[in-house]
């Protein structure tokens, strides 16, 4: 099992200190129309995440088309070390597929800590997140060149190892502007 280190949950205390990492809260979820969901296959929390997730869209159409490879979103970005088998291409098209055959307009990004497929790659919490952040773009873009604006939400679920385990909804701009307090003070 993937372990996460007492200064990865610091990291996670410290954002959620800051508001970067937000309860997720009906308000934050539009899922009238039901949700394409991309998480880590991660099979040790999946269950728990999507549970979470159905429980959030309360009321919303039932419909939440899920879409799971190892690491998730961090498949999206061009040059991720996760991705080597052309999962970019085949997470983007399956979420437009789904898009299409459910006529679902919101589409969930779901990072996760410990991430197997992300540490196996090298990759901190921190080079996670952002990868995570940048996934959102990428998504975002592939849909509009296809003139379509979907609401897309990340989020970020966490395992806290003590039996707890909780999904956050990730605030994009509160951590550009973090990172960018954080170089300064460098
Ligand atoms: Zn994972």
């Amino acid at each position: 099992m993937t372990a996460a280190s007492a200064a990865d949950y610091q990291l996670v205390r410290d954002l959620r200190a800051q508001s970067i990492f937000k309860d997720l809260v009906p308000d934050l979820m539009p899922a009238q129309n039901g949700t394409i969901v991309v998480p880590c296959a991660d099979g040790e929390r999946i269950t728990n995440l999507l549970t979470q997730h159905w429980a959030i869209c309360g009321s919303g159409r039932n419909c939440h088309h899920t879409i799971s490879l190892n690491g998730g979103p961090l498949l999206l970005p061009k040059g991720s070390p996760v991705a080597h088998l052309g999962e970019r291409r085949v997470l983007l098209e399956h979420a437009y597929g789904g898009h299409r055959l459910k006529a679902v307009t919101t589409i969930v990004l779901y990072g996760h800590w410990p991430c197997g497929a992300a540490l196996g790659a090298g990759l901190s919490l921190q080079e996670a997140l952002a990868y995570c952040v940048e996934a959102k773009d990428v998504i975002r873009t592939f849909f509009r060149k296809r003139g379509l604006e979907p609401d897309v939400i990340l989020c970020f679920h966490v395992d806290y190892a003590n039996g707890r385990q909780r999904s956050y909804y990730f605030d994009r701009r509160l951590w550009e502007a973090w990172v960018a307090e954080q170089q300064n003070a460098a």
